[in-house]
């Protein structure tokens, strides 16, 4: 993984060809000419977690990275937007289900292929209405027991979420 393979060859605001300055141990892509900085960050993304009993809501991804995999209903933010409030929006569009986000359940990060550095901030919720029906980028949606998940899983950040879930449900039937 090298973040510098995003780097921008000509500065985004005066056009001169951008170079390289290490600040603070860190390389990063600079205009020599403005001052114009490049930070290169993760991208925040948001995803939920929606049971029924003991089943969890998945979708199955209609486009690459990834396209026919499975992942926990998620997706990135808007520019103005919380990250509970995308977790909603997401589950709505991609699921049918109007969900009310319960908690704060983990923050992970994650690669999406092939590179893009991404943060998950994953929240429990709770279902709410709506009807599920598979749209927006998901082809096929549904509830399925920790045990017996389809697959693959898309994403280590999500699977990190399902192998917790599934920690959790052993945590419980032991006691
Ligand atoms: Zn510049």
């Amino acid at each position: 993984m090298d973040p510098l393979r995003h780097a921008y060859s000509f500065c985004p605001l005066c056009r001169t060809d951008m170079v390289r300055r290490e600040e603070g141990g860190t390389v990063r892509p600079m205009c020599p000419d403005c001052g114009f900085v490049q930070y290169l960050n993760p991208s925040p993304a948001a995803a939920v977690i929606v049971r029924r009993g003991e089943q969890v809501l998945l979708a199955r991804r209609r486009f690459e990275p990834r396209a026919g995999q499975w992942t926990l209903p998620a997706g990135f933010l808007e520019y103005d937007e919380p990250a509970d409030v995308a977790a909603r929006r997401e589950a709505l569009e991609e699921t049918g289900l109007d969900v009310e986000i319960a908690d704060l359940f983990a923050v992970h990060h994650g690669m999406l292929p092939p590179d893009r550095s991404v943060i998950l901030v994953v929240y429990r919720a709770e279902e709410r209405g709506g009807s599920l029906e598979a749209g927006d980028d998901a082809e096929a949606v549904g509830f399925f027991d920790l045990d017996d998940l389809p697959g693959p899983i898309a994403f280590s950040a999500h699977r990190k979420v399902l192998d917790a879930l599934s920690a959790e449900a052993r945590e419980r039937k032991a006691r």
